[in-house]
């Protein structure tokens, strides 16, 4: 492939630009699906270096894993953050460089093997965050026309789409936490809101509101560490029951039922009911037997988000004050 002139290299990053800037606008034609940005990225990164390849990893230190949030020319890839030349690069915080990957200790040639790709030269940057965390990394592969990476020339030019893709990344994962319950790793109050708009093409819609019984009680018998571990114990009912569970705040729960009507709604809210009653939450050496009231609500979407709560709200209130352990589903 023969080298870009200076003119027209300038003009593909502007094309890369525009459409990155395009991506990041929701509009009714574009309904938001954030990794197609860093596609977009990893296509910066493979155009200014003139690389065949190129990858962005994004680092789960609590995981140890490394994984590709966008790759040309493979699917997704989850490794060990100790393997490989991405893991050499974030463990000694450098940019690795190697024009003949198979002589290099660190190279791992089991996707070549797997793919029948042939990797003839590698460079490996590490990503920061504005505070100088390394949170990723950006790789390029095979650099087109033959002749190998430049560490100096190259280096230069990845940074570019190194440090838009950190700035990108780590807002994106700042986001993420904050629509995050530390405690439960539901999604929080944040995160019903900012998918609600987003869920609302599904119809019909419920939504279930649900409250633990006499939850002081737990607490003031076993202490706050053992609610905690019932509050774990619950969210993990819900999210294996419905995909879209929420922590709504203290011991409420709201989950997000697309597809359903309310009678699917009153017959899911049962069947969480049942697996929380005949559930069991092994705390230090205590045994600890909870239940939950339920109100559910189908949505009318003429109505607010907060008006569509307040009917499954009003609803779990009558749950709880005609007996609790019980569904509601109607006024
Ligand atoms: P009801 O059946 O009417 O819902 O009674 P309840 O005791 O469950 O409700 P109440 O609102 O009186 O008490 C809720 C308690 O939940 C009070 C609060 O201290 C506790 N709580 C809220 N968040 C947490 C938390 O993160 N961890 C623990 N351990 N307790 C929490
Ligand atoms: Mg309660
Ligand atoms: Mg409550």
């Amino acid at each position: 492939m023969e080298k870009l002139s200076a003119e027209q290299m300038l003009n593909k990053i502007f094309d890369i630009m525009q459409r990155l800037y395009n991506e990041m606008r929701l509009n009714e034609n574009n309904p938001g699906n954030h990794l197609k940005v860093f596609e977009i990225f990893a296509e910066l990164g493979r155009t200014l270096v003139e690389a065949d390849r190129a990858s962005f990893w994004r680092w789960d230190k609590r995981a140890q894993l490394l994984m590709t949030t966008a790759a040309t020319g493979t699917s997704q890839i989850v490794i060990s953050d100790t393997t490989g030349l991405v893991g050499q690069a974030l463990a000694e915080n450098r940019a690795i460089l190697t024009n003949a990957p198979y002589k290099h200790p660190n190279f791992n040639s089991a996707v070549d093997k797997k793919t029948g790709y042939l990797t003839k030269s590698i460079l490996v940057m590490p990503v920061s965050n504005c505070r100088g965390e390394i949170i990723g990394a950006f790789q390029v592969i095979n650099k087109l026309g033959g002749e190998g990476f430049d560490e100096i020339e190259d280096t230069k030019r990845l940074s570019i789409a190194a440090f838009i893709c950190g700035m990108a990344l780590e807002s994106d994962m700042f986001l993420d936490d904050s629509q995050r319950d530390k405690l439960t790793e539901l999604k929080n109050r944040f995160g019903f809101y900012s998918d609600y708009r987003t869920s609302q093409s599904a119809t019909p819609l419920s939504i279930v509101i649900c409250d633990i019984d006499f939850f002081k009680k737990v607490n003031d018998t076993y202490g706050h560490n053992a609610g905690d571990a019932v509050l774990i114990h619950v969210a993990k009912i819900l999210s294996t029951a419905c995909g879209n569970a929420y922590r709504w705040g203290g011991e409420e729960f709201i989950l997000v039922l697309e597809g359903a009507n309310i009678s699917d709604a009153a017959a899911t809210a049962e069947k969480i009911r049942l697996a929380v009653l005949n559930s069991v939450c092994n705390f230090e050496d205590k045994a600890i037997r909870v239940t939950m009231s339920f109100g559910c609500a189908e949505i009318d979407f003429k109505l607010s988000a907060e008006e569509n709560i307040k009917i499954a709200d009003a609803r779990l209130y009558r749950a709880k004050t005609t007996g609790r352990n019980r569904v509601v589903f109607e006024d």
